[in-house]
């Protein structure tokens, strides 16, 4: 998922799930609603409608019908969350911007979720905009042309929408869905190597045909195409290094501890002399019950070093993984932490340590392998 800017406000929130604008969008909206206005006349004819029928001015329509496009987008982003969601995975928020939308999900999905989380987006939007051209036919002498253009319109922008986004060029819903037909013949990577691939070649595609017919929009569709795809891939093939190993492969198994009732200037002392900046703290029957570091050694006066004792200063809060999870989620939780190392603790024991370089050994063992086996007998 890209993540080029960050600034985007909270607008609704539908059934749990907040939908956010981004800046971006701002910038967009007015565009779309000068380019609808300029062709009002095409739209118009495609809707059956003459300008003269219309009464309301063409860039109010352009306004209007801009609008409800964003609000069709958004609900195809929650076609999209909704199925995530039936199949347990968390949706963090769906964001509008520059050329559509996004739902954030909180977890990666892996081959068992794709395929109906991806098709849930465009097969809402061909039914939506299906329904709507289906109702305008017997409604249409009944209706004022202005609203039979807007009709008309969104529903012919929905279909559009449902198509274009079947285009198997990834990270779009038709990529996603190619790769998850693919994921069933070969591995989840060899898969989004695949459909990398063939996204970039509609990426190239898309900036040649935008370059030679001067649509903008289309080079700009390139160009996020070209960088989501290269961005899932590598994201994946970080997730393949890491789902090789378990965090018993790599952690640090003698780890030095203190003891609860230790004095803080013997702390002091232990860290000057080993160059450690933090320690774990373990009881009597070696229970891991917090951790000390620096920091919490400079909330003491310096006259109550001898007198105080770990306890009463140990504060950071210990984040830690079992030996057994995979190292995938042990570097998903140093990153979402933003810290140096985790503990390994099993039913409250502490077994080890495990650092984010330890992490990054087994990105490089991985990467090694993977050349061997290339380059090899
Ligand atoms: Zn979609």
């Amino acid at each position: 998922m890209i993540v080029l800017f960050k600034s985007s406000v909270t607008i609704a929130t539908v059934s749990g799930i907040p939908i956010r604008l981004h800046v971006s969008f701002l910038l967009i909206l007015p565009f779309f609603a000068l380019v609808i206005g300029n062709n009002i006349e095409t739209i118009a004819g495609m809707a059956g409608v003459t300008t003269g029928e219309l009464s309301v001015s063409p860039y109010v329509l352009g306004l209007i019908l801009a609008l409800l496009l964003f609000v069709s987008v958004a609900l195809h982003e929650l076609a999209h969350a909704f199925v995530a969601r039936s199949q347990g995975i968390g949706i963090r928020d769906i964001t509008l911007m520059l050329l559509g939308g996004v739902a954030q999900m909180e977890d990666e999905i892996e081959e068992r979720g794709e395929l109906w989380v991806a098709l849930a987006g465009p097969l809402f939007s061909l039914v939506f905009g299906g329904v709507l051209l289906f109702l305008l036919r017997p409604l249409a002498a009944s209706l004022a042309a202005d609203v039979r253009l807007v009709i008309y319109y969104l529903g012919f922008m929905n279909v559009f929408l449902a198509f274009f986004n079947m285009l198997p060029a990834f990270p779009s819903d038709g990529g996603r869905v190619l790769r998850s037909l693919l994921a069933r013949h070969t591995t989840f990577l060899q898969a989004t190597r695949i459909a990398t691939s063939v996204g970039k070649i509609f990426a190239f595609a898309f900036a040649i045909i935008g370059l030679l017919s001067g649509h903008l929009i289309l080079i700009l569709i390139a160009f996020f195409i070209y960088i989501g795809a290269s961005q899932e891939y590598q994201f994946n093939v970080v997730r393949d290094a890491f789902s090789e190993f378990k965090v018993s492969d790599l952690m640090t198994h003698e780890v030095s501890t203190v003891h609860p009732d230790l004095p803080v200037a013997e702390l002091l002392e232990l860290m000057l002399q080993e160059r450690h900046s933090g320690y774990p703290v373990v009881d009597d029957e070696e229970r891991l019950v917090g951790c000390v570091t620096m920091y919490d050694i400079q909330s003491v006066p310096k006259d109550a070093w001898e007198s105080s004792r770990i306890n009463e200063i140990m504060t950071c809060e210990v984040i830690h993984v079992a030996p057994g999870d995979d190292l995938f989620s042990a570097f998903k939780r140093i990153s979402e932490a933003d810290i140096g190392r985790l503990m390994v603790v099993q039913d409250g024991d502490l077994k080890g340590i495990i650092t984010r370089s330890d992490i990054m050994k087994a990105y490089r063992l991985r990467t090694l392998q993977e050349e061997q086996t290339r380059v090899g007998p």
